[in-house]
């Protein structure tokens, strides 16, 4: 069986590390991010099984970062653990409120931890099976994070395979592309709606021959279509 991958978010590194050596040490599989924008490109590049997150963290907040990965189609169904130092009660709501699935306060004793981190993935499992999104013959797996194309695999990039992933699960609606910076990059980018252009071009080159299935809709945006003529 497939060790559990944990991505544990925590800026300080002496805390992350005692908690990485007792994962590992019981049959999980961790990965360490000291802020949300590493947090993001590991989550962009391994899927994991279940997030590590702490409150306090420069830049994004874990609050913050809990909100955000819980509006993300791709990382909404990955189980949230808040770390807090604080044991007030107003703060573990604002947690489970933001989208986190429990809280451990520290200081914690490993085994508190572990039997959180199992309760968490066993509560979650039932209801996360591979999601998997067919359009025809197009095929998006979150889980593993493959595409393929009539059974052939495709090289899809993180940014488009999240933008491949948005338009699928609404498929035959037209977004804006401030729509889609909003739903794909999420609102605490501030990028051009010419990047949402410059994504869509790659994802259509990676596509190959379902590219005509990202249609333009002029004036309007973009669209995935399973009417388009491949
Ligand atoms: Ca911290």
């Amino acid at each position: 069986m497939k060790k559990p991958r944990v991505l544990i978010v925590e800026d300080e590194s002496s805390i992350a590390e005692l908690i990485a050596v007792n994962l590992r040490h019981n049959g999980f599989d961790p990965i360490w991010s000291e802020d949300g924008v590493s947090a993001q490109r590991e989550i962009d590049t391994l899927a994991p099984d279940l997030i590590l997150l702490d409150w306090m963290l420069p830049g994004q907040s874990g609050l913050q970062l809990a909100r955000q990965w819980r509006k993300d189609p791709l990382t909404k169904a990955i189980p949230i653990l808040m770390l807090t130092a604080r044991g007030d009660e107003p703060d573990k709501v604002a947690g489970l409120d933001a989208g986190a699935d429990d809280y451990i306060t520290k200081p914690f004793s490993t085994q508190e931890m572990l039997a959180r981190i199992r309760a968490v993935l066993r509560r979650r499992t039932p209801e996360a099976p591979t999601e998997r999104i067919e359009i025809g013959e197009l095929v998006l797996d979150t889980a593993t994070h493959r595409v393929t194309w009539q059974g052939g695999a495709l090289k899809v990039g993180p940014t488009e395979f999240k933008l491949l992933g948005y338009l699928m699960q609404n498929a035959e609606r037209v977004h804006s592309r401030s729509q889609l910076l909003d739903k794909v990059w999420g609102d605490h980018v501030y990028i051009e709606e010419r990047t949402v252009d410059v994504h869509v071009k790659r994802l259509r080159e990676s596509l190959g021959g379902a590219a005509p299935m990202v249609e333009t809709v002029r004036g309007a945006g973009y669209r995935l279509t399973a009417q388009a003529t491949v």
